[in-house]
């Protein structure tokens, strides 16, 4: 079966729920008017293995009025889907044409004066303004401008007339470890940065906050915050907050069968039944994104309850001990989902196997694993 083509019976399957992410949407845009600052909904990734278009659509319907997008090809891609909103795309090879992104009037990000530099021509080659937020890498090491460099940067941004300097931003390295001593000091750089754009004759918006900093840090939401994980409903600070899950992995039983206590299951027969019981067969596996560190610690709602996945995870296929129960083959498998009926959460998978939920997400964007939306509007 060639991943291009529709399987109308998918082995297993992400459902998005896009309500989910309007709720989710509504609140975080919500707070952010209450300081003030527009909402960028961070798309990247495919919409965190979402699906980046739908995603987007979603997000601008319940209050976003920016994407962020991580490349540029991500960033056309949406402009190829019809949306117009104010598209960010901020990592690209140092050789990357930035004309279609001029032309289509996406924001580009500038780390130094050679990118500036070739975006302007670029400006002037295409006739248009090319438009830019100056990045200054206030503690993360990652991209970014060093301080150091900063007032050289700005000043050439301030004099060049095919570039319009639309903000200045930043990323937090630990915004979510509330008190962690390394966001004032992230932020007390980013002031500083500001103040040094401004003396350059620059009047930038500001933004810098994610979705844990949107979240926690009103006085760091300046003009603008970007969240990501917490638009797909997953929190990523310690505290409750009223977001909803909205991606769930599905599957069907294919097959059941009694076994014999002392009959062994999976690859290596790492596991053995103690008593007689029957297993019910899943057709979904690491190659649909069941991580196989998983196999023997995980275990799935099915048939009204939590059983346990036992044996190796394979690439095709799990086995769940059900042991007196018999569910129907065609019943449906939860391998994770919001959690608000007793399933697994793609948290649950990440502290299982020491990640962090975004990787669980993002790691279901699959051409073998469809992708089926609730609350199309
Ligand atoms: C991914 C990303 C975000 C969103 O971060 P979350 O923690 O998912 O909210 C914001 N800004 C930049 C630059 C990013 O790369």
């Amino acid at each position: 079966m060639s991943p291009d083509l529709p399987d109308s019976f998918p082995h297993a399957e992400v459902v998005v729920d896009l309500g989910a992410v309007r709720h989710n949407v509504r609140l975080l845009a919500a707070r952010a008017a209450e300081s003030g600052a527009a909402t960028m909904a961070v798309v990247k990734a495919d919409g965190y293995g979402h699906g980046a278009v739908p995603v987007a659509k979603a997000a601008l319907e319940a209050g976003a009025t920016w994407l962020g997008a991580c490349s540029l090809a991500e960033a056309l891609a949406l402009r190829a889907a019809g949306i117009t909103a104010r598209v960010f795309s901020w990592l690209d090879l140092p050789e990357v044409d930035y004309a279609p992104g001029i032309v289509q009037n996406v924001d580009l990000s500038v780390s130094t004066a050679e990118q500036l530099a070739r975006i302007a021509a670029t400006a002037r080659r295409v006739g248009l303004p090319a438009r830019v937020h100056l990045k200054i890498d206030t503690g993360l090491s990652r991209s970014g401008c060093i301080p150091r460099d900063w007032p050289e940067l700005v000043k050439a941004a301030a004099a060049e007339p095919d570039v319009e300097v639309v903000a200045i931003w930043s990323h937090l390295a630990c915004a979510d470890e509330p008190g962690h001593p390394s966001i004032d000091r992230q932020a007390e750089r980013f002031r500083t940065a500001y103040e040094v754009a401004r003396e350059a004759g620059l009047n930038p918006l500001r933004h810098i906050a994610n979705s844990a900093a949107a979240l926690s840090r009103p006085d760091l939401r300046f003009d603008l915050v970007r969240p990501g994980i917490a638009i797909y409903g997953l929190n990523p600070l310690p505290q409750r907050e009223d977001l909803r899950p909205a991606m769930t992995f599905r599957s069907t039983v294919v097959l059941t069968k009694r076994i014999d206590a002392g009959e062994s299951v999976s690859y290596g027969q790492t596991w053995t039944a103690p008593r007689d019981t029957t297993l019910a067969l899943v057709p979904a596996g690491y190659a649909d994104g069941v991580p196989r560190t998983l196999s023997g610690r995980m275990s799935v709602w099915l048939a009204g309850r939590r059983r346990p996945v036992v044996g190796r995870v394979c690439m095709d296929q799990l086995v769940v001990d059900c042991g007196d129960d018999e569910p129907a083959v065609g019943a449906e498998v939860i391998l994770f989902g919001p959690g608000a009926d007793g399933e697994p959460t793609a948290r649950e998978w990440a502290d299982e196997i020491g990640t962090i939920d975004y990787e669980i997400v993002t790691g279901m964007y699959r051409p073998r694993v469809p992708r089926r939306y609730l609350g199309q509007e």
